[in-house]
Parts: structure tokens; sequence; C-alpha cells
């Protein structure tokens, strides 16, 4: 398929929820179609979008239909299984971003592996198949120190702290006993993230920092453009930089950075999609990172990621989103729902910008 994709054209999503729901709606917004493959009936994404498959990821009808109907296909998530992305590019379906960003963003230890040699400094790290390799590792890494699994952890999931080294076996114990990753403590003073985006040919666009707090382990708010110097601006714009070009990205990518506070800036993880600390551009910038996400996919040019106000973002978690009708009736206040039933506690069932002059 010839890029750029002219309007009329498809995009296949894999996964429905509301991330693949806001790329469905920008989509429409540049004439182009949607298509979801999830496993969930009812989701967010297919209740705007031109059709939904409802099927496993790994399901070869369900693929072969997806391909016969998609001129491209993207994800909103990082978990897509590798074969689903190898069976779609045999039945000659480009993936963007490729199977390579999927791979690194899979594997913790793969990730920081692949961070340190793009010059993309992160904590120091050890990969973890038992208790002893915990007790080996220690003197390396230090003091407290972080056990996480290797793979599918989220949201603070999957993790255990370690104090003392007697907590080890415990330690891994907790987090299933699975293959992981210890990693040092990162001092950091706060959480930033940028969100980043790379063109088929090459071209990158960067949004401002955003300045994140998490609560338990999930994003409560995201200030921004965050307060920070032009260096560090430009110090997170060098990794993200590096990291897009050696993948050879195609997409928006979010990137979670530990703010030392020094003017070193460490990567705690790479996602491979649109990022929730990335909603705040819907409402503060010319173009916002749906719709990058899709015009890097489609094979357009980039859009511009100047703030035009600064926005206080916040998710609206679980019966948090009872309060929609006042949301709606405060001026500063911009409201995005995400179309699900059920507010069950932690659940994100939208967001609110708040949007304030520069
Ligand atoms: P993650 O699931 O890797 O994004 O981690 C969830 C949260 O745990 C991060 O947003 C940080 O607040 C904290 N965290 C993760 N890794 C580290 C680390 N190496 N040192 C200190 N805090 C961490």
């Amino acid at each position: 398929m010839p890029f750029p994709l002219p309007p009329g054209s498809t995009i296949g999503i894999l996964g429905g929820g509301q991330l693949g729901r806001m790329l469905a709606l920008s989509a429409a917004r540049l004439g182009l179609d949607v298509v979801i493959l999830t496993p969930d009936e009812g989701s967010p994404a297919s209740r705007v979008s031109r059709e939904t498959i409802v099927a496993a990821y790994d399901d070869p009808d369900a693929l072969a239909r997806l391909a016969a109907l998609a001129d491209v296909v993207t994800y909103e998530f990082e978990n897509v299984p590798a074969a689903t992305v190898e069976t779609l590019n045999r039945l000659g379906v480009p993936t963007a971003p490729g199977p390579l960003a999927l791979a690194v963003a899979q594997d913790r230890v793969e990730e920081k592996t692949f961070l340190n040699a793009a010059n993309a400094p992160t904590v120091a790290f050890a990969p973890i198949d038992s208790a002893a390799d915990i007790e080996a590792a220690l003197p390396r890494v230090g003091l407290p120190a972080l056990l996480k699994t290797r793979r599918e952890g989220y949201d603070g999931k999957g993790q255990a702290w370690i104090r003392d080294a007697s907590e080890a076996a415990g330690a891994l114990t907790s987090v299933g006993g699975v293959a992981s990753i210890l990693e040092a403590r990162a001092a950091f003073v706060r959480e930033l993230s940028i969100i980043a985006a790379r063109g088929r040919d090459g071209q990158t666009a960067f949004y401002p920092l955003s300045e994140n707090v998490h609560e338990g382990g999930v994003l409560r708010t995201t200030y921004a453009p965050a307060k920070v110097t032009p260096a560090l601006q430009a110090e997170a714009e060098r990794i993200a930089g590096e990291v897009l070009g050696r993948l050879d990205y195609v997409g928006v990518m979010g990137i979670e950075l530990f703010d030392l506070g020094d003017g070193t800036l460490l990567v705690n993880e790479i996602a491979p999609r649109v990022h929730n600390t990335g909603h705040w551009t819907q409402d503060g910038c010319e173009v916002d990172q749906f719709e990058q996400h899709i015009r890097a996919v489609a094979g357009w040019p980039l859009g511009d990621t100047t703030p035009a106000v600064s926005v206080e973002m916040t998710n609206l978690l679980g019966d948090e989103v009872l309060d929609w009708a006042a949301l709606a009736a405060d001026p500063a206040a911009r409201l995005h729902l995400y179309g699900k039933g059920e507010p069950r506690p932690g659940r994100k069932m939208g967001h609110v910008n708040r949007v304030k002059r520069l």
C-alpha cells in the first residue's frame, strides 16, 4: 500500500480500550476509517469505529479478516503477541510501530539493555531468575532495590521493594516467581514524560515535557507543559530521538522519565503507543497525540506540537465519573468520557483537562 494513505483508507487497531477510541475519533476527523480487533464485546473503541472484529488476538480467521480490511494496523497496548504482528505482516499488512519496538517494550530487561545501548540512561539493573540472582546482584544494584516482573507489569503491578537482602526470596514469591528484573532505586525529585512521534520519512516531533503524579501506581494528574529548563527539554528530546531512530519507529511513543534534579533524566519505561500522560495534548496543543499517531501511521506529515495553553489533566477513576454533570457545567473543564459501562474501583472512566492561558 503506497503511503500516504488517502482519506477513505482503513486503519486497523488491535485493542478496544479508551486509547483505541480516541485514536478512532482522530482518524475519523481525517476521513480515515477504523476497524477494531478486540476480544471484548461493546468496547469503548468499537462504539466509534466502522467495524469491530470480536476475537482473540491470535485467532487466525480474525487476523485474516483484519488483514483484508485494513491498509495498516497499529495497536493501543504493547502486550500484543509477537505472533499476531508476524501473521499480519505475512498476510501483507504493514504494522506500525514495527515488531522490534514491541519486542523491546514487552520485556523490561530487553528494554533497559536497548535503552543503554541507545545512550538513554536508566537505573542499574540485573535480570533475575532466582533468589540467589537477587543476592548476587544486590552489591551492584544497592538497597533499597525494586523487583519487577520482566513482562506484563503495568500501573505498578508485579513489583516488590527489597530493603534488606533477607527479603530476596519473599519478594520473588510475591511477584509470582516469574522471570524478573532487579532495579536500583531512582532518587527522583519528580516524574516527567515526553510524548514523541516519528513519521514514515523519519521526521520527528516532540511535545513539551509533562510532570506526572501517580497514586497507588496509577496516574492521577499530569501538569503540562512541565516547568523545566530548556536544557532539560533538550535532553528529553535527545533521548527520545535516539530511541525512535534506533527502532526505525513509526507512530507516537510515551517515554516515562525520572528527573534526578541535577539535569539528569533516567528512562523508566517506553510505551510504543499513545500514552495517558499525553492526554493533555487534546486540549493543549495544535495537533494532539492521537491525531499525531494516526498521521504517522498513515504516512502523513506530522502535525504541530506547539502548546497553546497549559493543562492540568486529571484521570476520572471509578465512581469519580459520576460527577460528570458538575464537570460538564465547569467552563474551565474539558471532559473526555470513554463510554465504559461499569465504574469499577480504580477503572479509568474518563479524564478532565483544565486549561489555563500560557
Ligand atoms: P512502572 O510500572 O515501571 O512504570 O513503575 C510504576 C511506578 O513505580 C513509577 O511511576 C515510579 O513511581 C515507581 N518506580 C518504578 N521504578 C522505580 C525505580 N527504579 N526507582 C524508584 N521508583 C520507581
